[in-house]
């Protein structure tokens, strides 16, 4: 099966988890479609409503976003000395994060804050940094922002237990000020190691530090939302930060929109 002919299926796949309607992929390219292309959902080429015979797929109602950017970063070998690597599981990765003098940000902590939540969550949120609660109690996400962002996940029935939550760095910045790059190379590893570990089924990343970084990206986060992007294969759904909403209101609703939709893709 062609490149184009696989993505298709994998994104009608996406289509059925929704609950839309059937679609039947014939295993024949549609007459004058171009060997490899990928057909867009709706159109008649290759991808044929109600036909027969063919294999039944996926749904072509209540589309997912469009497929976005996809982000594979290497993992750790099995010969790597590299204790991030090692960690084998996440207490071991928050005891290195404890540690950790690798970047700036260690001198102005308080308590290092590397993430909390079950080792077999179906969902990862991924923010920015430790704010000041954060940096005062080392636990993520808590303060008003951290109070919104368990609502949000209360309202699509995921109690905020049953959720890994965690931070681009591990450290807060001074200020509440954007890491910096170097911080941000410094500190990733311990994040790629934890998804490495988690295997979610989907991660939402909010505000564009996160998605930026999932991603390996300069795009801004306007322009990564609305798509269905993939780390290591993983979707990830790109939404606003908490904080931001706390901020402009009007961002509820296209946030609101975008959890659903990281919901709806979680079994
Ligand atoms: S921000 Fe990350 S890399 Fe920097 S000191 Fe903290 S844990 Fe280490």
């Amino acid at each position: 099966m062609s490149d184009g002919r696989t993505l298709a299926r994998e994104f009608l796949e996406q289509q059925r988890l929704l609950g839309g309607d059937t679609v039947i992929l014939s295993d024949s390219p549609a007459p004058g479609s171009r060997p490899g292309s990928v057909t867009p959902p709706g159109s008649s080429a290759g991808l044929t409503p109600g036909a027969s015979p063919g294999k039944t797929l996926a749904p072509a109602a209540n589309a997912l976003p469009p497929a976005g950017l996809s982000y594979d970063p290497p993992s750790g070998d099995l010969f790597s000395t590299d204790p991030i690597a090692q960690a084998a599981s996440l207490e071991a990765i928050a005891q290195l994060v404890a540690t950790c003098t690798t970047c700036r940000l260690c001198e102005g902590r308080r308590h290092t804050v590397p993430g909390e939540g079950p080792p077999d969550a179906r969902l990862v949120v991924v923010g920015e940094g430790p704010g000041r609660v954060e940096d005062e109690t080392g636990r993520p996400f808590v303060g008003p922002a951290g109070e919104l962002l368990t609502k949000i996940l209360a309202a699509i029935d995921l109690p905020r237990e049953r959720v890994f939550i965690c931070n681009v760095v591990k450290c807060r910045p001074p200020e509440n000020r954007l890491p910096q790059f170097d911080e941000v190379a410094a500190c990733v590893p311990y994040l790629f190691r934890q998804i490495e570990l988690l295997k979610p089924q989907v991660i939402l990343a909010m505000g564009g530090t996160a998605a930026q970084t999932l991603l390996n990206t300069k795009q801004s986060l306007g322009a990564l939302r609305n798509q269905l992007h993939r780390f290591r294969g993983i979707p990830v759904i790109v939404t606003y930060h908490p904080a931001a909403l706390l901020r402009n209101p009007n961002w509820k609703k296209p946030t609101w929109d975008d959890v659903r939709i990281a919901r709806r893709l979680i079994a």
